[in-house]
């Protein structure tokens, strides 16, 4: 059985691997049709379709204002 406390660490390898990759590649991301869509899915980090900042579903951006709803 795998302990909780090495899985809790996996996933915030994890976590920490996606984000310096999504870091690394920020010049890649275009919106909707971003190549890296998918990680930033998997984080739960929505990108603004007006102004490309990140941004967390269900919120106005924090940079325009602009909202998903
Ligand atoms: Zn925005």
């Amino acid at each position: 059985m795998i302990e909780r406390a090495a899985l809790l660490g996996e996933i915030a390898r994890l976590r920490a691997a996606i984000r310096q990759t999504l870091a690394d590649n920020g010049h890649l991301a275009d919106g909707d049709v971003c190549t890296l869509r998918i990680l930033k899915d998997a984080l739960g980090i929505h990108t603004c379709r007006k102004c490309g900042a990140d941004m967390q579903p269900g919120v106005t951006c924090p940079e325009c204002g602009w909202s998903t709803t």
